[in-house]
This record gives structure tokens, C-alpha cells and sequence, in this order.
């Protein structure tokens, strides 16, 4: 039996961390009002904004993703306001809730699991609700392997005057999100994905737009209030409000310097062959993808049914007993009948083709008649 900590983490976060940015964990804590931290928060602040592209500010918050999804709600919303929350799974599902939380009305548009929001809906519901303040999006929707197009969204988006929120927890820093480009209002993501860090921290962007809502909005927030983050960032040296999670910095740092030193381009090209060959996998071994179309997939997480006759909890257990290879199942109303791989991070062809193999050799003790190495085949063919 194999020890955890050599476990491959093909999940949905986290993912596997670096062996140095697990070293630059342990070190010494230091005066989170100093000047070296200083120079570590506007680095890392820096260097971010390079992954999100943008030129917006941007701020880490000492939480799990949730928390800067919480921060984005919280600091534009007054009781009663509306927020447009398309919802096709269980993140895009969680702002409506948080809204809920807030005492906003969150003005629901349910679509089905396996979807993403057409952006004539968006723009029909836009056109018909008065008053919407802001639109939320998760755009990798990690718990149905969806991934929405937002281009078309954006524009529709941009003819009214509402927020763009997005969602992006799962996505950045694998999949090509330019934040500016696409007029992001407010950009999240968090660390345990594809930045391949400990659980932690989260990020957050700003664009003018949302600052001119929030400085006019009687905020909710105290801990996650944005304009408190302004501030403390503008001092010199540059801080946080309130202790930052030190030793996650000292990870963060690193990582950011692992990702651009690969370069951003190539990250993203290595996130999509990864992507290309678990789906040449899926296909060659006959499995269903649960996605409704093609053109929606995700590119860090591929979510497929589970086949009849095969018992997910078994599936998943041999995996990781015999082969070392977590992976995840549905969540939700999904439980059971989905699997999710998740290929995000550090992944090259190496985790890849491990995690294939683990799975057609599950799959076959379960009686599915699987032509062992086929799977396998697929996929090398993406990485040639
Ligand atoms: C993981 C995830 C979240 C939740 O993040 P936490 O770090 O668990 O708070 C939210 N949205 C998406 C798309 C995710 O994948």
C-alpha cells in the first residue's frame, strides 16, 4: 500500500504542489508590516495581474476561493439588490447563494447540468429584469466539466450597465482567461488549482467600473471589504489589512515565479494537451463525456459517466489503492454517476498516461470490457 503523500492528486484542487515551492514553505515567519513583505505581496500582487492579464488591481485574500467569491458579493450589494445568477452546477449555483446570504435577490436562471448559459438568455433576461447590478459566471464549472465561451457573454454583458463577475477559480492560470480583454469587472481565483499551491489564499481583480459601484454601495463586508485591501496596499511598504497567511506567500511567490518562468503561453498549451489527451482516452475507451457538447469542455477537468455495470466507489478506490491516482466523483445530484479528472497544474504527460492506465485497469476489474493500452494509445497521441 502506497503512503498518501505519494498520491497523484488528479482531482478538481487541490493538485499537486511543487517539491519547491513545498520547501519555500518552511522558513521563518517575518513582520507582515515590513519591508520585505512588502516587496513579497507587491511581487506576487505584480505578477498575477500578469496571469490574469490585466492592468486592474488586484487583491490576495488569506481564504479559500469562496471567500474572494464572498469579497466580489459582499462589497457591491445592498439588501434587495439584483444579481443575475446563471446557475449549471454547484459553484455557479454557490453566488446565488451567497447573494441569497447577503439579502440580495438573486434573479436565477437555471439551466441544465452539463450546459453552459446561452448568451441569448443572458441578454433576455438583461432586457426584461430592471435594475440587475451585476452578472455572475463561473467559468469553469469544475463540478460538470463545462466550460462557457465568454466572448458573446461579454458583449452582451458590456451594453448594459452591469458587472461582470467571473468565476475562474478552477481555470486560471491554465486555461486563456485575459481578463481585460474580456472587460472582467471582478476576476476570481484561488490557489489550490491550477497555481498547484496549498489551499489558502484567493485573488480577486477590480476593474474601475466596480470600483465606482462599490464606493457608492454601503458595503456588507468588514474582514473581505475591498477599499480597507486599497489602502493597506497603497502604504509603503505595501500590506494587508489584517495578518496575511504568511507561509502561503512564501509558496505563492514561488509558484508564480515556476509559472512564468515556463511562460504563461506554454503553461496553457500544456493544460490543453493535457486536456486533448485524457479526452483521446475517454473516447477510445468508449466512455461518455457528460458535458452536452463538445465545444464545452473544460480544459483542466473532464467530466465523464460512469457505465453501467461499474460501481463509482469502486472505481475510484482501486485507483487509488492499486495505482496511486485520486480521482474525483459527481457532487451534488451527480454523486455516483459521474467521475471527474481533473488536469490542472503540474501536469505533463507523465500524470496523464499514469492516470489512463490506472483507469482502464480499474475499469477492466470491474468486468467492462476494455481493451487494455488503448486508452493509453489515445492519449500519446496528443503529446506528439
Ligand atoms: C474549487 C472551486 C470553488 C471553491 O473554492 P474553495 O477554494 O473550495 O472555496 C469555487 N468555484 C470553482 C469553479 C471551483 O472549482
Amino acid at each position: 500500500m502506497r503512503g498518501n503523500d505519494e498520491d497523484l492528486l488528479m482531482i478538481p484542487g487541490p493538485t499537486n504542489v511543487a517539491e519547491s515551492t513545498l520547501r519555500a514553505m518552511s522558513r521563518q515567519m517575518i513582520n507582515h508590516r515590513g519591508k520585505e513583505f512588502g516587496e513579497i505581496l507587491t511581487e506576487c500582487t505584480e505578477n498575477l495581474k500578469k496571469v490574469f492579464r490585466t492592468k486592474n488591481d488586484l487583491f490576495i485574500l488569506s481564504s479559500s476561493g469562496t471567500g474572494a467569491m464572498e469579497a466580489a458579493i459582499a462589497n457591491i450589494l445592498e439588501p434587495g439588490d439584483k444579481i443575475l445568477c446563471p446557475t449549471y452546477g454547484k459553484f455557479s449555483d454557490r453566488f446565488k447563494l451567497i447573494v441569497d446570504a447577503f439579502g440580495g435577490a438573486p434573479v436565477e436562471l437555471p439551466i441544465e447540468w452539463g450546459d453552459a448559459p446561452e448568451p441569448g438568455l443572458i441578454e433576455e433576461a438583461l432586457d426584461r429584469e430592471d435594475n440587475i447590478k451585476a452578472v455572475t459566471i463561473t467559468q469553469n464549472e469544475s463540478s460538470t466539466g463545462v466550460r462557457v465561451p465568454l466572448e458573446d457573454i461579454s458583449k452582451i454583458v458590456k451594453k448594459h450597465d452591469v458587472l461582470f463577475i467571473v468565476d475562474t477559480i478552477s481555470s486560471m492560470g491554465g486555461d486563456h482567461i485575459p481578463v481585460d480583454d474580456l472587460k472582467i469587472d471582478m476576476c476570481i481565483s484561488g490557489a489550490q488549482k491550477c497555481f498547484s499551491l496549498p489551499p489558502g489564499l484567493a485573488f480577486i481583480s477590480v476593474s474601475e467600473k466596480a470600483w465606482e459601484v462599490i464606493n457608492r454601495t454601503k458595503r456588507r463586508a468588514f474582514y473581505f471589504s475591498l477599499p480597507a485591501y486599497l489602502k493597506s496596499y497603497k502604504k509603503d511598504p505595501p500590506e494587508t489589512p489584517y495578518t496575511p497567511a504568511l507561509t502561503f506567500y512564501y509558496a505563492l511567490q514561488n509558484s508564480l515565479r515556476l509559472l512564468l518562468r515556463e511562460g504563461l503561453d506554454n503553461v496553457i498549451t500544456r493544460h490543453q494537451k493535457a486536456a486533448q489527451a485524457t479526452r483521446g482516452a475517454i473516447q477510445a475507451l468508449e466512455l461518455e463525456f457528460f458535458p452536452k457538447r463538445e465545444d464545452l469542455y473544460s480544459v483542466t477537468v473532464t467530466a465523464v459517466r460512469i457505465p453501467n455495470g461499474v460501481q463509482d466507489k469502486e472505481l475510484r478506490g482501486t485507483m487509488q489503492k492499486e495505482y496511486g491516482v485520486l480521482i474525483s466523483g459527481g457532487q451534488d445530484k451527480l454523486k455516483g454517476k459521474i467521475f471527474r479528472i481533473g488536469h490542472m497544474g503540474q501536469v505533463t504527460e507523465k500524470e496523464i498516461l499514469t492516470t489512463i492506465y490506472a483507469l482502464e485497469k480499474s475499469l477492466k476489474k470491474q468486468g467492462q470490457r476494455i481493451e487494455l493500452g488503448s486508452g493509453v494509445e489515445a492519449a500519446i497521441k496528443a503529446f506528439t
